[in-house]
């Protein structure tokens, strides 16, 4: 326990698909007026140094969020201009670049601050955090500190499988709609994980059936990583909801062999493909990830097994 950083994964190819995801939904959830609460729960250190040596130690930005800064250059995207690419990827690379207005990309920032740049202050739309490291959430609450919209964000240093719970339903706005977000990024670092982020789902929809939850999962050789996305949609059935479940392989690279344990995966290149799976997606979200994901594989693609996926339903 505890000796995953995500500092070494931040930007990765992992990263982009899951919070390229992120930015349309966040987004799709905040045209309506009524106030949206976001619960992270598994929030990381918030923002990455992508000079440092987590980073310069394991490639993965480079080999992610850096090839697509080469293809749509920083300066274009703060613009929203520049090189043409799917509607969503620019959205993304946009809000990536606004970490970065130096023009050089050297902050990633992670899932609370992607959400928070898109939160709305007026709409009194709230942020909750949980982070069980002692360093990243120590990190985490100095980033916090920095923001100007510090009181919409709340984080605790908390098992946020079961911080979740005292947090659903989210609270009723002066019209009464409840509305809120729930994203699950665990590390996967122990095998129990993957039954707890089935079992927190399936406890989830029992508190609060129309929430949107997305998780994000590894794609590798591992009975409990293959079941996952299937019990997942196993529940979202039961229960009636609709979901969608997308998959990015980048492929190996000429000569690599297929990885088998998670500790050979940091040795041997890391791993090669992940999924995110929602439940109640936005409508809008298959079209666009069916529209960005062509443009992300073509530059992080690497040859054999390289493909995406985009499945919905209910
Ligand atoms: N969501 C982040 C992002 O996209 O930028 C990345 C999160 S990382 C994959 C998983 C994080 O969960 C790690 O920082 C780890 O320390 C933390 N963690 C592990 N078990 C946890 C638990 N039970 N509750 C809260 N945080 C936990």
């Amino acid at each position: 326990m505890f000796s995953y950083r995500h500092a070494f994964h931040a930007g990765s190819h992992a990263d982009v698909l899951k919070h390229m995801a992120l930015v349309a939904v966040v987004n799709h959830l905040t045209q309506k007026d009524t106030p949206l609460t976001v619960v992270d729960t598994h929030a990381g250190a918030g923002l990455y140094r992508l000079d440092g040596d987590y980073a310069a130690t394991s490639g993965e930005a480079i080999d992610g969020i850096g090839k697509l800064f080469a293809a749509f250059p920083l300066a274009a995207a703060v613009a929203g201009s520049g090189a043409a690419c799917a509607p969503l990827l620019k959205d993304y690379l946009a809000l990536v670049a606004g970490f970065n207005r130096s023009g050089t990309l050297k902050i990633y920032p992670g899932s609370p601050f992607v959400v928070q740049a898109l939160l709305r202050q007026e709409a009194r739309d709230k942020l909750k955090l949980f982070e069980l490291h002692p360093t990243d959430s120590k990190a985490l609450a100095g980033h916090i500190a920095q923001l100007e919209a510090k009181r919409q964000v709340v984080m605790a240093r908390q098992d946020g499988f079961e911080g979740l719970k005292a947090l659903l339903p989210p609270p009723k706005s002066a019209t009464g709609s409840q509305r809120a977000l729930v994203l699950i990024d665990p590390s996967y670092e122990i095998k129990s994980d993957y039954p707890r982020v089935a079992d927190c789902v399936a406890d989830s929809l029992r508190r609060f059936a129309t929430g949107t939850y997305m998780v994000w999962y590894p794609v590798i050789p591992r009975p409990e990583a293959h079941d996952l996305p299937r019990r997942l949609k196993t529940l979202a059935t039961q229960a009636g909801k609709s979901w969608l479940q997308a998959t990015l392989h980048i492929g190996q690279r000429p000569g690599m062999q297929e990885v088998v344990m998670p500790g050979e995966q940091q040795r041997r290149g890391g791993m090669t493909a992940s999924g995110i799976f929602l439940i109640n997606p936005p409508h809008t979200l298959k079209a666009q990830l069916q529209a960005a994901l062509p443009d992300v594989l073509k530059l992080l693609g690497r040859g054999t097994g390289q493909a995406w996926a985009v499945e919905a339903g209910g």
